[in-house]
């Protein structure tokens, strides 16, 4: 994606509230002469900006500035988007976690160690399957029934949403803890935040609204 000058964005603007209009009519409104704006109106109609027609004039193209926008979209970064991790110590009972999913409705905890590294996720599912199993939930600590590193699925705050968003549809799940690897010390997990699937949701509606303004 080329990064426009002032005078192609002037440019752009103009032909977005006149188009169709012609070369002459822009250089007019630019007080510019036609030879000095025709590399600019070669550039923009070469990348897609704009189309001309002869005898017409140039049009704003809609399609491009929506595909720019959506290319904006899927780069856009994890960092910026990651909400604050529910986190509970890898000692909490089944009980205990229960509990607080319900009350930071939730659908995610992510168990720390006792120096707060990343040890496991307990999903839903998890917590459904122990109960279900008639265990003493108030005394099954979360270590024993949730997945456990190394088999963690993590994204890093500089990846993309869209990696984000593949990575839960490729290992069928709901959330992703965004995390920074410890140095020196492999799979040992400093964490960040969380990414869900309603994070992607949000984002996509967001992206939607602004684009229709
Ligand atoms: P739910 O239990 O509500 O269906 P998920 O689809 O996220 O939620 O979880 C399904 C299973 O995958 C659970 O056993 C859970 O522990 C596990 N899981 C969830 N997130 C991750 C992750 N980021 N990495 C590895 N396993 C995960």
């Amino acid at each position: 994606m080329i990064k426009l000058t002032k005078r192609q964005d002037e440019i752009l603007q103009i032909v977005k509230q006149n188009g169709p209009i012609t070369g002459k009519e822009i250089a007019e409104k630019l007080s510019l002469s036609r030879a000095a704006l025709r590399p600019d109106l070669a550039i923009l109609t070469m990348s897609g900006n704009l189309d001309a027609r002869p005898r017409v004039g140039y049009f704003f193209n809609n399609n491009f500035s929506l595909k720019q926008k959506a290319e904006e979209f899927i780069h856009q970064k994890v960092s910026e988007f990651k909400a604050h991790p529910i986190v509970v110590e890898k000692s909490t009972t089944v009980y205990d976690a229960i509990v607080q999913l319900f009350l930071e409705d939730v659908g995610t905890l992510y168990a720390v160690d006792t120096s707060g590294h990343l040890a496991g996720v307990i999903s839903r599912k998890d917590l459904l399957r122990a109960a279900l199993g008639n265990k003493k939930l108030h005394e099954l600590p979360v270590s024993v029934i949730m997945t456990r590193m190394p088999n963690i699925i993590t994204i890093d705050p500089d990846e993309s949403l869209l990696e984000a968003a593949k990575r839960m549809i490729n290992y069928h799940i709901d959330s992703l803890p965004v995390v920074k690897e410890m140095e020196n010390e492999k799979n040992t997990y400093l964490l960040l935040g969380r990414i869900t699937k309603t994070t992607i949701t949000r984002a996509y509606v967001e992206f939607m609204e602004a684009k229709s303004e």
